[in-house]
């Protein structure tokens, strides 16, 4: 058994501090913040296969022009990051030619297709499997024109085995009485979930991980040591750490650690925000999306959550909570009757690379170091596959896929 220390207790350290625990592993994660509190906190609570669509898809640069003139548009750029952000826009447009969009779908289904299959056994053991629900959801289209504007993505979901039944504005109005008649077309994917509240999910893997004999440390990272056969100590607010082998978990902050180890890769803080409406009156049977305006309306325990938006403006930036308004603007679109009072805005990080793959697999110059982030819009459903996939690696079994799509040095 080894001696293991993961950086970073977002859902994606935690779900991996539970898998190499569940093999017997002596395992410490590392976190300047208590578990679950960064970005895995306030996303969308989505658990679907079906996000295996890339973001970069082919078209999207015609339509950049569009969304960021549109004052409720998905996109913001602030423009004094803009040359920071430039290397890796390029990378994105040149991952949507559609051989990569293709490659890229693969490789996403591969790792996504097994989302509730590697978390429910975490969940259970958690004794919280009540907040994974497989309902379904739908995402809707003003027009027709619009919808068959994304025919490829559909197709590409198809063509991976994703349940996606169009529906008519009856048939949306059927599943989701609550949904202003304002949409012509959608989408029912019957087989996909959502998590109803992920900060709470993230928690209680983490408590049920130092139950089972795993420890989790409040400190920062500042720096790693690095000898001749890879890392052998972090430095920390609290002192220095020896490690022995280490798993880069950090999100967003991963790219510093990463370049250190001689892995360079472009990652982006793509921030995105929410609104949780804590006391709605609004009765959702299932997630809603809207496709144009990018967004997910996600019925959690704690209230109704709208999220989406795509912020380039660096890790530190304050929040523009104007984009937080936006949202407010688009949910009262789709129900007017919500009722606002009581809610609570955030904003988060996702940690995102540019053809939409996480970074997954051993670290190039060193045996003793491991990789899982880079995970962008679907963290949480690739959190759990992601974990069980370094215990193998760590454990010395192979992988049940094929990992070499999320290889660190891929770019
Ligand atoms: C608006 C929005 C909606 C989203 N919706 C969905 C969705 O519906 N479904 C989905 O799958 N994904 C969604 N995502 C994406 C998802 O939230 C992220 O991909 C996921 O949370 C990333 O998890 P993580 O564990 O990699 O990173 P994080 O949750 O960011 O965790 C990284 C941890 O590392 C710690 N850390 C960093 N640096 C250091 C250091 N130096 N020392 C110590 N600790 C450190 C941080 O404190 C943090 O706790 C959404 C994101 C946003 C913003």
């Amino acid at each position: 058994m080894k001696k293991i220390t993961i950086i970073g207790a977002g859902i994606v350290g935690i779900a991996t501090a539970a898998y190499l625990r569940r093999d017997g592993h002596e395992v410490t994660v590392v976190d300047k913040l208590p578990p679950g509190e960064y970005t895995s906190s306030g996303n969308a609570g989505i658990l679907s296969p079906g996000s295996c669509v890339p973001i970069a898809m082919p078209g999207i640069l015609g339509k950049v022009p569009g969304y960021l003139s549109d004052p409720v548009g998905p996109l913001k750029v602030r423009w004094s990051y803009f040359p920071q952000a430039l290397p890796w826009l390029f990378r994105f447009v040149t991952s949507t030619r559609l051989s990569r969009i293709e490659s890229a779908a693969d490789a996403l289904s591969s790792l996504l297709s097994q989302t509730f299959d590697a978390h429910r056994p975490l969940a259970q053991n958690a004794g919280c499997s009540d907040m994974i629900r497989q309902t379904g959801y739908i995402v809707v289209y003003d027009t027709d024109e619009a919808y068959r504007k994304d025919a490829l993505a559909w197709k590409l979901r198809r063509d991976r085995g994703v349940v996606c039944n169009a529906i008519d504005a009856a048939e949306i109005h059927w599943l989701v009485p609550a949904l202003a008649r304002n949409y012509a077309r959608g989408v029912h994917l019957p087989e996909q979930g959502y998590v109803t509240n992920p900060e709470r999910l993230t928690k209680t893997l983490a408590r049920q991980f130092q139950k089972d004999g795993g420890t989790i440390l409040q400190r920062e990272v500042l720096d790693i040591e690095i000898g001749a056969q890879g890392p052998t100590a972090l430095v920390t607010d609290a002192g220095r750490m020896e490690v022995e082998t280490l798993v880069l978990c950090a999100g967003v902050h991963s790219g510093k650690f990463s370049a250190k180890l001689g892995d360079a890769v472009p990652l982006e803080a793509e921030r995105g925000y929410h609104v949780t409406f804590s006391d709605p009156e609004l009765e959702l049977p299932m997630p809603v999306a809207s496709a144009q305006n990018k967004l997910f309306v996600t019925p959690m325990e704690m209230g109704t959550r709208i999220a989406g938006q795509s912020e380039f403006a660096g890790i530190d930036a304050a929040p523009d909570y104007g984009r937080a308004d936006v949202l407010v603007q688009h949910m009262k679109r789709m129900f007017p009757q919500v009722r606002e009072a009581e809610s609570t805005r955030w904003m988060g990080r996702r940690p995102s690379m540019p053809d939409s793959k996480p970074v997954i697999g051993r670290a190039t110059k060193y045996a003793n170091t491991y990789y899982a982030f880079g995970h962008g819009h679907v963290g949480l459903v690739g959190s759990a596959p992601t974990g069980r996939i370094i215990a193998d690696l760590i454990g010395g079994r192979t992988p049940n896929i094929d990992i070499s799509p999320f290889r660190v040095d891929r770019f």
